[in-house]
């Protein structure tokens, strides 16, 4: 199964794909995480990126495909995709690397959510420094600062503040969110609303995963 998750930051893409990834037995392929592990080993592709991602601005269609597209091809078992594609080009770059091995892309889920919530969202947001699990800072209540499964420590994200978080949005707008007509005229759209419980979004996706494979 190949599926995308759509949604601007801050929708609950990362922790739906917690859950998601491996009740459907899918390997999670997430352009944010390759970038900022560009980044962090200074590699040429991460220095070219810094910049942009610091500034919430969108990285280069050839850099984030110079690091996704062997791994799209490579991934045989099916997998889920979080942060990618984000533009138009992308998006038909995705179709032709996948028709060009007789694959397609089987549902991409839209996670809707309001501009406040995003906001509230990704200003507590914490994330793990070695899991990258996500947790907020309210809900860490008495539990020590380091992650609840693997113990490191978090860090809060470099665009995790409110200039990049209004670019990101800014730039959701205008490039990512063509995509919902795109994918809802190839009628493999899926929309949700991201407010409700991350348990009930992923127990809505299953269903209607469930439903679609008896189709
Ligand atoms: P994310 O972790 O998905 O929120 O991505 C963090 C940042 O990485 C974004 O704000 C962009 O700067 C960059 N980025 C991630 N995915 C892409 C993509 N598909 N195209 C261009 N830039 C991307």
């Amino acid at each position: 199964m190949h599926l995308v998750l759509l949604g601007v930051a801050g929708a609950g893409k990362g922790t739906q794909v917690e859950r998601l990834r491996g009740k459907l037995g899918l390997v999670h392929i997430a352009a944010g995480d390759l970038l900022r592990k560009a980044v962090k080993e200074r590699t040429l592709l991460g220095q070219k990126a810094e910049n942009f991602m610091k500034e919430g601005r969108l990285v280069s269609d050839d850099i984030v495909l110079e690091l996704l597209e062997d791994k799209i091809r490579e991934e045989k078992k099916g997998f889920i995709l979080d942060g990618f594609p984000r533009n138009l080009f992308q998006a038909k770059k995705l179709d032709e690397i996948l028709h060009r091995e007789n694959r397609r892309l089987d549902l991409v889920i839209n996670l809707e959510v309001k501009e406040s919530t995003i906001i509230e969202r990704l200003s507590r947001r914490l994330v793990c420094s070695s899991c990258g699990r996500i947790y907020n800072k309210e809900n860490l209540g008495d539990f020590s600062s380091t992650c609840r499964v693997c113990g490191a420590s978090f860090f809060q994200r470099d665009d995790d503040n409110p200039e990049a978080i209004k670019e990101r949005i800014k730039s959701y707008l205008k490039h990512t969110h063509p995509l919902i007509s795109y994918y809802r005229k190839k009628k493999i759209l899926y929309n949700i609303k991201g407010e409700q419980s991350p348990e009930e979004i992923a127990q809505k996706i299953l269903n209607f995963l469930g439903k679609k494979e008896k189709i």
